[in-house]
């Protein structure tokens, strides 16, 4: 499937990678808020589940997201972790059989940083040149606490998945893009009548 939408919209690091900016004005959604930017850009590498186009395979992305070649694996099977954790706080099972989330942060190395003059805390990666995988559990555990996480969902679309924030007041999000997973939703209900 190609659709001439996404490939404008195209890399969604570029979402994350806010200085090459003016995302909103080509994708009718903004990138998500805080680390959520980074954990949404990395489910979307994966820019076609049909075909399994996959912006990883390039050096100048992986760079993006302080990875090499030999980390690929990796971040691939986190990746699709994200992809189910997503779907789950939409209300969908995985789409595929996925090394639970929690077992791969569990290998995250984060400590706790308290603020001297107002005694706050976060979790934050161990290591200034953090891992990856310690970004991410730095980034989930900021959104949770922002009471964000479970609005990062994964498009209802069996042959999109790709990752969105949903800005909804009431929360009930379901496609990546209304103009385009919305709409062919409905005219598949359309045509089913
Ligand atoms: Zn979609």
């Amino acid at each position: 499937m190609s659709y001439p939408y996404r490939a404008s919209t195209g890399n969604a690091v570029t979402a994350w990678c806010r200085t090459t900016g003016n995302v909103a004005t080509m994708n009718e959604r903004a990138s998500a808020p805080g680390g959520l930017a980074l954990i949404e850009a990395l489910v979307n590498t994966l820019q076609d589940i049909t075909t399994g186009a996959d912006t990883l395979g390039s050096a100048k992305v992986r760079e993006r997201f302080g990875i090499t070649a030999d980390g690929v694996d990796d971040a691939r099977e986190l990746r699709e972790s994200l992809r189910a954790t997503c779907l789950a706080h939409a209300g969908h099972p995985p789409h595929r059989a996925v090394t639970p989330l929690g077992e791969l942060l569990a290998k995250a190395p984060l400590r706790v940083l308290v603020d001297d003059r107002d005694g706050s805390a976060a979790l934050v990666p161990l290591h200034d040149d953090a891992s990856l995988l310690s970004r991410v559990a730095a980034a989930i555990a900021e959104a949770t606490a922002a009471g964000t996480w479970t609005r990062l969902k994964a498009c209802e679309a069996e042959d999109c998945r790709w990752a969105f924030y949903d800005r909804s007041p009431a929360g009930r999000g379901r496609w990546c893009s209304m103009a385009v997973c919305g709409a062919r939703a409905k005219m598949r209900r359309y045509r089913a009548k």
